[in-house]
C-alpha cells in the first residue's frame, strides 16, 4: 500500500495522535531523500519493531555548507516514495523548506566537543544542522523508536548524546552499514562519482579493512594504522583525503595507544 504523504505539521501530528490512540508505537527514520537499500534497511528495523512507521525525507539546508551541493543534491521523490510503499512505510513527512525554517528561525542545538571534531572539522557548522533539525523532526513525529546508519558514525554518537542530555523519549537505534558487493557502503550521494572515481572510492572500505585486520593481529598503534590509512588512500587517483583518524568510539577524541573501543573514520 502506498505511504499517505503529508507535508503540512499539522497533519503530521493529527496522523501520529491518531495512531496512539489506537495503541501503536511510532517508528521513525530520518532521510534525505533519494533512498537506497541502506535507507530501506532502517525503514524494514522499523517496520519489524514498531506498529506505524514515519519516513521523513527532507533535504536539510542548515546542514550544507554554503560550497556545498545543496543545489544538486538528488531529489528523486516519486522513486523515493516508490521505495516506501514497498517496505511499507505508513507515512512519508516531507515538508517545505520554509515549514521547518520559517522566516525569523533562530534556534540551534549545539552538541560540543563531538560537533566540531572528524568530519565536523572540514564542515563547520553541519553537525548543528543535523541535531537541530533531528530534535525538530523528533518533536513533531514523537516516536518511540528512531532508527539511524552506523555509516554516518559520528552522526548517530552526536545523536544519542542530544537525546540523553536533553531527556528526549526516543530510544535511538543504530543499524549496520549497508554496502555494495565491493565494500563501497551505499550513499545518496554516489550517484555523483564517474566509472573511474566508483573504482577507486573502494579503498574507503579495503583501507579500513585492512586497518581492522591489523588491530586484531595485535597493532595497537593509533600513528601505525593512521600511516597506513593516510598512504593508501592518498595514493589512489582522484582521491582527495580529508581526513584518517582513529578515536575513542565515545568521545571521539584521538586515542594512541588503542584501547576500548574504537572508530576509525
Ligand atoms: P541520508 O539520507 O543520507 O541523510 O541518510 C538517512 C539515514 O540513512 C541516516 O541515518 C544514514 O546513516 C542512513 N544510511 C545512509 N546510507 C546508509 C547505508 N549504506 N547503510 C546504512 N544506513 C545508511
Amino acid at each position: 500500500m502506498n505511504p499517505v504523504v503529508v507535508r503540512a505539521i499539522s497533519a503530521l501530528r493529527q496522523a501520529v495522535h491518531d495512531v496512539r490512540r489506537r495503541g501503536l508505537t511510532v517508528g521513525f527514520v530520518p532521510t534525505m531523500g533519494a533512498l537506497h537499500e541502506g535507507h530501506a534497511s532502517l525503514i524494514r528495523a522499523a517496520r519489524k519493531e514498531t506498529g506505524f512507521v514515519v519516513v521523513s525525507i527532507f533535504v536539510n539546508p542548515t546542514q550544507f555548507g554554503p560550497h556545498e551541493d545543496l543545489a544538486r543534491y538528488p531529489q528523486p521523490f516519486e522513486k523515493d516514495l516508490a521505495l516506501c510503499a514497498v517496505e511499507s512505510a505508513d507515512l512519508v513527512f516531507a515538508p517545505q523548506v520554509e515549514t521547518l525554517y520559517p522566516q525569523g528561525f533562530r534556534t540551534a542545538v549545539e552538541v560540543g566537543g563531538l560537533q566540531d571534531v572528524l568530519e565536523g572539522s572540514s564542515r563547520p557548522g553541519h553537525f548543528r544542522g543535523v541535531a537541530t533539525v533531528v530534535l525538530k523532526l523528533f518533536h513533531l513525529v514523537s516516536p518511540d523508536h528512531a532508527y539511524f546508519g552506523q555509516k554516518d558514525a559520528q552522526q548517530v554518537r552526536i545523536i544519542q548524546q542530544m537525546t540523553r542530555d536533553l531527556n528526549l523519549p526516543v530510544e535511538v537505534r543504530v543499524c549496520p552499514i549497508v554496502r555494495e558487493a565491493d565494500g563501497l557502503a551505499l550513499s545518496s550521494r554516489n550517484v555523483f562519482l564517474d566509472t573511474a572515481q566508483r573504482k577507486n572510492a573502494t579503498v574507503l572500505y579495503r583501507s579500513l579493512v585492512e586497518a581492522q585486520a591489523m588491530i586484531k593481529q595485535g597493532e595497537r598503534s593509533s600513528t601505525v594504522l593512521q600511516r597506513m590509512l593516510t598512504e593508501r588512500i592518498t595514493a589512489t587517483p582522484g582521491v582527495i583525503l580529508d581526513s584518517a583518524a582513529i578515536v575513542d568510539a565515545d568521545s571521539l577524541q584521538p586515542i594512541d595507544p588503542l584501547r576500548e573501543q574504537v572508530l576509525i573514520a
